[in-house]
């Protein structure tokens, strides 16, 4: 099992993505959606990624995905898995897998988001493996 001790980094909001964080700390999961194309991106940004519109809206995410990639950090002291997980909206983004056996995890595996603490004032989302 993960030793989940490791405390994550704070991250530092910027104006944009401010009500993510602000969100995040009532432990509410925020996406952008496109309103002129309908594709949700990642990470949270004023113009969207895909036809540069600016008329992008925060909804609520689903907080569940898949592992597209990982990689276990072995050497780190507790060892800790980093991972891009594609969430259901549609967008991959980087996190950390926790709460798991390392060696259990697969590609294609279904994840669901839960927050940690970080060593600021804003927790992190990252995923744990969804129990069969
Ligand atoms: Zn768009």
């Amino acid at each position: 099992m993960i030793d989940n001790s490791r405390l994550l980094a704070a991250p530092i909001p910027t104006v944009d993505s401010l009500p993510f964080w602000e969100a995040a700390k009532e432990g509410r999961f925020l996406v952008k959606r496109c309103s002129a194309c309908d594709k949700a991106h990642w990470y949270p940004r004023p113009t969207c990624p895909f036809c540069f519109s600016s008329e992008t809206q925060w909804q609520a995410g689903l907080g569940s995905g898949v592992i597209y990639s990982f990689s276990v950090m072995r050497h780190a002291k507790p060892p800790y898995v980093v991972a891009f997980v594609t969430l259901d909206e549609g967008p991959t983004m980087l996190s950390n897998i926790v709460d798991c056996d390392p060696e259990t995890l697969a590609i294609g595996q279904a994840v669901c988001l839960l927050f940690k603490p970080s060593d600021g004032e804003f927790p992190v989302p990252v995923f744990t493996p969804v129990q069969p």
